[in-house]
């Protein structure tokens, strides 16, 4: 079983001692309701450190007005399991109290990455990932911390306001872990029906379709998504938020497909809020 901290005190302590003892400490923050996806970081850290703490912590200030933060999927006896299953040392596992006593009213901002994708549709989320993300950095102190592809606008701007910030760490992104039809592993999936289960498998396909079209030569990216659009279409309850082919760093529109773009995409299945991505080249 891995061990469960619950304050920050004891798990500044925890960390603080591990680097005294001469220990890497790799790290990977979650909101919990562990899958595949999570189960990948963790090995990752496994291999590549010696003290490897998992956060689980669903962090309200992160959900916009109107979102599913309470009803975000919560199992935390579940997740101690895997944690030690994927080789995690340590849960982190604070109440909101203890993150945001009383008084907390400071924030962590950027300028420009936080407006793309899902910025439009999320206003204030990634103020509130980078200020938590950065209260964890501190709390932590990791050598190496892990993210997923799957958020892949997260991943840029957690980088940079690490080099930013001058955190003494590196941050690592690891490969979208996908369910054998292609839809990329998410705790949310946990909320939609059979049916919608089945037609959110259309987020992969319309990012396989851009792969294919880039490979027969298509550069256009205007073109590109249209193709997109029209296979997200064909399934009657997806609803688009957004299809934009990007910069890999800059996350801005590009024209034309030259070198590596990331297609994104962000589709409501129902009441659920999908995203996905490929890096393409
Ligand atoms: P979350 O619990 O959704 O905040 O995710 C915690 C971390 O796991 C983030 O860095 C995510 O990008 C990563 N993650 C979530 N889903 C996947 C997936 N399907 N494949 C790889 N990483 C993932």
């Amino acid at each position: 079983m891995a061990d469960v901290i619950k304050t920050v005190e004891e798990m500044s302590m925890y960390c603080h001692k591990a680097k005294l003892q001469g220990h890497t400490v790799g790290f990977i923050p979650t909101m919990g309701a562990l899958h595949e996806g999570h189960m990948s970081l963790i090995r990752q850290a496994r291999v590549e450190t010696s003290r490897v703490i998992v956060s689980i912590f669903v962090n309200p200030l992160q959900f916009t007005i109107g979102e599913d933060y309470n009803r975000y999927p919560r199992n935390l006896t579940g997740d101690i399991r895997l944690v030690a299953m994927a080789g995690g040392d340590v849960v982190f596992a604070p109440s909101v109290g203890e993150l945001y006593p009383k008084g907390f009213i400071t924030r962590i901002d950027q300028d420009g990455l936080p407006e793309q994708l899902c910025g439009e549709f999320r206003p204030g989320h990634f103020r509130g990932v980078m200020t938590i993300v950065a209260k964890l950095f501190h709390i932590v102190q990791p050598d190496i911390t892990y993210f997923g592809q799957k958020d892949y606008q997260q991943a840029v701007i957690v980088h940079r306001m690490a080099a930013d910030l001058n955190f003494p760490l590196k941050v690592k992104v690891m490969p979208i872990v996908r369910e054998p039809d292609g839809l990329a592993m998410s705790s949310r999936n946990s909320f939609l029906g059979p049916k919608q289960r089945k037609d959110a498998a259309c987020l992969y396909r319309s990012l396989r379709l851009a792969e294919r079209l880039v490979r027969d030569g298509e550069r256009s990216t205007a073109k590109i998504i249209g193709h997109m659009r029209k296979e997200i279409r064909r399934v009657k309850g997806a609803r688009i938020d957004y299809i934009n082919i990007v910069a890999p760093e800059t996350l801005t529109d590009v024209k034309e497909v030259c070198g590596k773009v990331v297609a994104a995409i962000a589709v409501r299945i129902g009441k659920t809020r999908l995203i996905d991505n490929a890096i393409i080249s």
